[in-house]
């Protein structure tokens, strides 16, 4: 069987230098705020190109703390709107009702499954305050039109990158680098994955960063004194020391993995599969390689009886979930479309090139 993901080999790779890391921390008698989530913080910051990066407990509350912090700092108030694609992971849109602010979905674009920027402007009333932009399966939104719109209606740019650590533009900047404030997850699958939960903040905002500090952790800034009713979503000194491993070798698991997309790209021909578009290289990081097509059912079935696992990303558009009953009647045609015909394929920094030529023929000797 190819697997879909496998994370066992993945972490496999860094074995050693993890068991360093772990001894490390087991031996430093030191587990929550300390020198480790320091380090961690500062390279991960480095990385991204920002001046700050706040360690926290997942990426589902990176993307709340920040909503969380503008209601603290009176940027945002309860009712407000955020726009936001209506084809993400369902986090993206959590983030934003957890903090009482309404999601306003805008469809995304057929070829880069990213939001539609030409449909950003006619979704903006008076009482939009932000935009929420995911840089879906790890292609990076058009955040030169993005941020332009910003400036003009005066909103904040909150960029989900949980999908896309290390995306780069063409002036070389990166994702969790466009926006006022970026959340990441580290969730083990994502491209910089922990072995656990862990997630991040990166901004340049100094002001947002000491709030949301505070906020991470009880609302205190200094030990016993709350400023605000804050939550407990620490990242941990053993996970923030196996990021910082698993951090020096992203550049290079993501060059791999752009290869992979390369080979799918130019090799899989088929007229029933649809290929991603990306537009550069860097601009993709390949957090998942997705491909469309009208016959998913029997697609999917005929990979797994050739042994080729694959997952859907995502089966359920957001408005069509429970959790959402109130939006159940609206019609997001793109969306319902995307997730109607997507397919994921394996795509991992150690997929073999036999496993590649594999799945390659297999889908190429695809027919209804
Ligand atoms: C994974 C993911 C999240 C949430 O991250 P967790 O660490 O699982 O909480 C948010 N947004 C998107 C787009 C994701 O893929």
């Amino acid at each position: 069987m190819i697997k879909f993901l496998d994370l066992y080999q993945i972490n496999q790779n860094h074995k050693k230098d993890l068991l360093n890391a772990f001894e490390r921390v087991v031996d430093s008698g030191w587990y929550i705020m300390g020198n480790e989530l320091k380090k961690f913080e500062q390279e991960f910051a480095d990385y991204c190109g920002v001046k700050h990066c706040v360690g926290v407990a997942n990426g589902l509350d990176a993307l709340i703390l920040i909503i969380r912090a503008y209601k603290e700092l009176g940027i945002f108030k309860d009712g407000d709107e955020v726009l936001v694609p209506s084809n993400t992971y369902i986090a993206s849109i959590l983030a934003i009702s957890a903090n009482n602010l309404i999601p306003i979905l805008v469809e995304p674009d057929i070829l880069t499954y990213n939001i539609d920027v030409k449909k950003i402007e006619q979704s903006i009333t008076s009482k939009t305050v932000a935009i929420l932009p995911v840089h879906l399966y790890g292609q990076l939104c058009d955040m030169e039109v993005i941020s332009e719109i910003a400036k003009k209606y005066k909103l904040k740019v909150i960029e989900d990158c949980a999908q896309s650590h290390g995306a780069t533009n063409k002036l070389g900047i990166k994702a969790g680098n466009f926006g006022d404030a970026a959340g990441f997850s580290f969730y083990p699958g994502k491209n910089l994955g922990a072995l656990g939960d862990a997630g991040a903040i990166t901004t340049s905002d100094d002001h947002l960063a000491e709030t949301l500090r505070a906020l991470l952790n009880y609302g205190s800034h200094v030990k016993y004194q709350n400023k605000f009713k804050g939550i407990n979503s620490r990242l941990d000194e053993l996970q923030a020391a196996l990021l910082s491993v698993k951090l020096a070798k992203l550049d290079e698991e993501t060059e791999y993995k752009r290869n992979v997309a390369e080979r799918y790209l130019s090799e899989i021909k088929n007229s029933k599969i649809i290929l991603p578009i990306v537009e550069r290289r860097e601009s993709h990081v390949w957090h998942l390689f997705v491909i469309r097509t009208q016959d998913r059912v029997s697609l999917q079935n005929y990979l797994t009886e050739n042994n080729i696992q694959t997952v859907i990303h995502y089966p359920i558009p957001p408005h069509k979930q429970d959790a959402y009953s109130e939006w159940n009647n609206l019609s997001y045609p793109i969306s319902e479309k995307i997730h109607n015909e997507v397919l994921s394929l394996p795509i991992s920094p150690v997929l073999s090139d036999s496993d590649i030529s594999e799945i390659i023929n297999k889908l190429n000797n695809y027919s209804v």
